[in-house]
């Protein structure tokens, strides 16, 4: 049986949700809080994910950034309460794999989640070798594509490439890709490896080879 966590704190839907999906044959673990779906997640991974984004402790958003920093390749889908191009944009920026808003009906819901879980099954691994630096053109290719890169994006990911296992502090970071003359923040840092993941997820949807080390830095996943 293929376990699902499902996220959301209005019985009535998780009830009608969980049973749409035992009937198909998934066994439904539930959760109504986020540090009770944290604590499921991390005993018992699951194959797929529902999350809803109100939550009494917190916001399914959230626990899917923290996910997806952790490098976790997950398959999540995310429920929203109203059709708000906020949540969608957001949640897809973050690395949800899709998302329904509410009201949906179970059988909708239910070919969704096929659909991922079978997109998942043939979404090979990726490893530090599915980069290709071409440092005489400045450019890198990832799982197969020719990346555009800002001078900086471009800089940080060959700082990465060279020592991949290699935890890097934002400072290394920062002289690396900045050179010298970098008066930024730590901030700055951050901000470029967002845009560098949401362009190297754009190739391999559900997977971010970056990994945030909390208070430490960045490094690839292996
Ligand atoms: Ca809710």
């Amino acid at each position: 049986m293929t376990p699902i966590l499902l996220l959301e704190d209005d019985a009535a839907i998780a009830a009608t949700i969980a049973y749409a999906l035992a009937r198909e044959g998934y066994a439904v673990t539930q959760a109504m809080l986020v540090r009770e779906a944290e604590q499921r997640l991390a005993a018992t991974p699951p194959a797929l994910a529902i999350f809803d984004v109100g939550l009494p402790d917190g916001s399914g958003l959230d626990l899917l950034r923290r996910l997806r920093e952790q490098g976790s390749r997950l398959p999540v889908l995310m429920l929203t309460a109203r059709a708000e191009e906020f949540d969608r944009v957001l949640g897809l920026e973050l690395g949800a794999d899709d998302y329904l808003t509410k009201p949906f009906s179970p059988r909708e819901l239910v070919a969704r989640v096929r659909a991922l879980l079978r997109r998942a099954a043939h979404t090979p691994p990726v490893a530090p070798s599915a980069f290709e630096l071409d440092e005489a053109g400045q450019r890198i290719r990832y799982a197969g594509t020719w990346l555009t890169l800002t001078r900086l994006e471009y800089g940080l990911l060959r700082t990465l490439l060279r020592a991949p296992m290699r935890i890097h502090s934002r400072d290394a970071l920062l002289d690396a890709a900045w050179g010298h003359q970098a008066e930024s923040v730590d901030r700055t840092v951050d901000t470029h490896i967002k845009t560098l993941r949401a362009k190297l997820r754009h190739c391999t949807p559900g997977h971010d080879p970056i990994v945030t080390h909390r208070g430490m830095g960045y490094s690839l996943t292996a």
